[in-house]
């Protein structure tokens, strides 16, 4: 868009259509991104279930026990909320909580390593 501000005085109409137009672009490259998420989501629960159909009929396994773990691991962080959430770390330099963001720790700086669950990288 223009900077000067007697452009947008003299044609509030282009001006208008300039706004609507920058706001269409931001909504369509929403969708674009809803979309492309959306298939993934789909996808992942796809293999889950492929997954989850290969453990019960080679392990035996049931759905009773999926339940089971589902709460066990949700409950981890102290909350039954349906996320996967992990607590933070004792910084073992300090004592101090370390967040997984940051992977540091806030109050002495020493770096943690943590040793963990691959999938608590994905965790929020
Ligand atoms: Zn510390």
């Amino acid at each position: 868009m223009s900077d000067d501000i007697f452009f947008y005085m003299r044609e509030p109409m282009i001006v208008n259509d300039m706004t609507n137009n920058r706001q269409n672009f931001t909504d369509d490259m929403r969708q674009i991104k809803t979309d492309k998420l959306e298939e993934k989501f789909n996808q992942m629960v796809l293999a889950n279930q492929a997954l989850w159909e290969i453990l019960k009929e080679k392990f035996g396994v049931t759905d009773r026990d999926l339940a089971e773990k589902i709460t066990e691991i949700d409950l981890r962080d102290g909350k039954l909320d349906g996320r996967l959430t992990s607590a933070p770390a004792d910084c073992p330099k300090c004592g101090s909580k370390i967040s997984r963001e940051f992977n540091r720790c806030l109050f002495c700086g020493h770096n943690a390593v943590q040793v963990g669950s691959a999938f608590e990288k994905l965790t929020v």
